[in-house]
């Protein structure tokens, strides 16, 4: 079956460590990134194992000719601010995934939004051009997000997945639409806003994530394809993975089962499942400020 609509595609350019399990969530392992360093590599920085994972992304979009919405942190734009220029050089969009890869519920509204600017500044003067897109670390979002992005000046986000609620995660989503909408009060919320929310679609009537790296490594490729197929039917759909998905770095010594677990299916396996995905939708993926466009215009 040939999708009828275009696929939103998107990267996170976060590091392993920047996982929920690792840092970041309330049961996190390190208080923030910078213990990871000294902890993990001895050291006040990270290793890069997030480099040539992003170049390998950058070389498969080349050959297939595809541009890709990546969501950067402002701490990996300090760390590496070459490979952020490289992105933007190669004709992808960047966009923001806030300075540090914290839940968002765990600040204060002023603490979040100084954060954000500086973020966005950062990533704005490395790519040469206006950042428009925002995705929430963890998918994690306040009630207030929606007025914070608008005042800093985003007009999309890309936040929300409707699925099931669990861990603290995905609350108050399983309401929202599967395809883009223009957002109300919350990003959760439709309306009639400037704002506009693209979403993460959901396995059909399980509401379990679908359209995410995460859920074609844990659940197999099956599952994004077939959740994405019967969504593309009715209106475009996004599909979004992680650098550190597609490459293989070992884990640090003592990692427990249940993180091996989620973090299985790593490297080439999940090359192999990307590679797959990306070409079911070939003509048909575009980045998030590039579907954003056509849907302004059908507006
Ligand atoms: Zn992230």
């Amino acid at each position: 079956m040939k999708p009828a609509h275009p696929m939103a595609l998107s990267i996170d350019l976060d590091e392993w460590f920047h996982g929920r399990w690792a840092t970041g969530g309330p049961r996190s392992r390190w208080a923030d990134t910078a213990s990871v360093f000294r902890e993990v590599y001895g050291g006040d920085r990270p290793r890069g194992d997030i480099v040539p994972a992003a170049r390998w992304l950058l070389a498969l979009f080349a050959e297939r000719r595809i541009t890709a919405t990546f969501f950067i942190l402002g701490e990996v734009a300090e760390w590496y601010p070459e490979l952020v220029r490289e992105i933007a050089a190669a004709g992808h969009e960047i966009a923001c995934h806030g300075m540090h890869h914290t839940d968002m519920t765990t600040l204060s509204r002023e603490a979040f939004t100084a954060d954000l600017r500086r973020a966005k500044e950062l990533l704005e003067k490395l790519a040469g051009r206006p950042v428009r897109g925002y995705r929430a670390p963890n998918l994690v979002v306040a009630p207030w997000l929606a007025d914070v992005i608008r005042e800093l000046g985003f007009t999309y986000d890309s936040s929300i997945c409707p699925a099931r609620s669990f861990s603290g995660k995905y609350q108050d989503m399983m309401r929202c639409p599967q395809h883009p909408y223009r957002t109300g009060a919350k990003v959760q919320d439709t309306g009639n806003g400037p704002l506009w929310e693209i979403p993460i679609p959901t396995f059909p009537l399980l509401r379990l994530p679908a359209g995410t790296g995460i859920a074609t490594r844990l659940f197999g490729a099956w599952w994004t394809r077939l959740a994405l197929a019967w969504w593309a039917r009715t209106g475009s759909v996004q599909f979004y993975f992680h650098p550190y998905e597609i490459w293989n770095d070992p884990l640090p010594a003592g990692t427990g089962w249940k993180t091996r677990l989620f973090m299985k299916s790593r490297g080439r396996t999940m090359q192999r499942r990307t590679a797959g995905i990306l070409d079911a939708y070939r003509g048909r993926i575009t980045s998030l400020s590039g579907l954003l466009e056509k849907l302004e215009r059908a507006d």
